[in-house]
């Protein structure tokens, strides 16, 4: 069932699909309805800006759809959404909360936006232009490096480098299409698996 857009805007509350954590409000006309069913992303009509703005143009912080929901009278949307990177401008998970989003998940969101704006020229798009073989080189030789680092006990160093390894597992994560949330996903599985089977598991190694 379609949203009446008749009467003007149409607020829509975006909620996070597996906390429901609420994240954010905003307004949507119906060209901005029918791009986010089309694209599968949460596209607005921005008050401020005066145009359609798809939320994570320009951070990459975009917002999967995973349902959407009229309200009783039909006049207000409820998105469930799995978010990329913080869904507050402010870097927090949510507008509503100071709770900080991961800092491995803006850094994931800018590598995406990197990815998309082609004539950039940035190092990012060089590696992902270059392809798999080079990305792969890179992150072999950093982790080479962080193992460098931690047998001299350089704690400056060894700080460097985890950082550049961290950056090149993302691109070569952005090179196979992988999410990290698919990454946390596995965590939170053996995790939880973890607490389900204490001590009876061989498959997963206490951590
Ligand atoms: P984005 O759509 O995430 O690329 O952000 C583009 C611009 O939209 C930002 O610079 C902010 O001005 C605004 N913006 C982004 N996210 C939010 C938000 N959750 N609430 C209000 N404004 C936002
Ligand atoms: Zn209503
Ligand atoms: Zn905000
Ligand atoms: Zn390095």
């Amino acid at each position: 069932m379609k949203p009446d857009f008749s009467k003007g805007l149409i607020p829509a509350v975006l909620q996070h699909w597996t906390d429901h954590t609420v994240l954010m409000l905003g307004y949507m006309n119906e060209e901005a309805y029918d791009k986010t069913l089309e694209d599968g992303v949460v596209w607005f009509y921005s008050r401020s800006k005066e145009r359609l703005w798809k939320k994570g143009e320009s951070s990459g912080h975009i917002q999967r759809v995973k349902s959407m929901t009229l309200d009783c009278d039909e006049d207000t949307l409820l998105i469930q959404v799995e978010p990329v990177g913080p869904t507050c401008h402010t870097g927090t998970k949510s507008c509503f909360g100071d709770e900080p989003a991961s800092p491995l998940l803006s850094l994931e969101a800018m590598i995406r936006v990197r990815q998309s704006d082609a004539d950039e020229g940035s190092y990012t798009n060089y590696l992902l232009g270059k392809g798999l073989d080079k990305i792969a080189k890179k992150f072999g030789e950093e982790s080479f490096e962080v193992v460098i680092a931690a047998m001299k006990r350089d704690r400056e160093e060894l700080k460097n480098e985890t950082a550049d390894l961290l950056y090149h597992l993302f691109v070569l994560l952005r090179e196979q299409g992988i999410d990290f949330n698919e990454v946390e996903q596995v965590l939170h599985e053996r995790h939880s698996k973890k607490n389900n089977f204490k001590g009876e598991r061989q498959d997963v190694e206490k951590w």
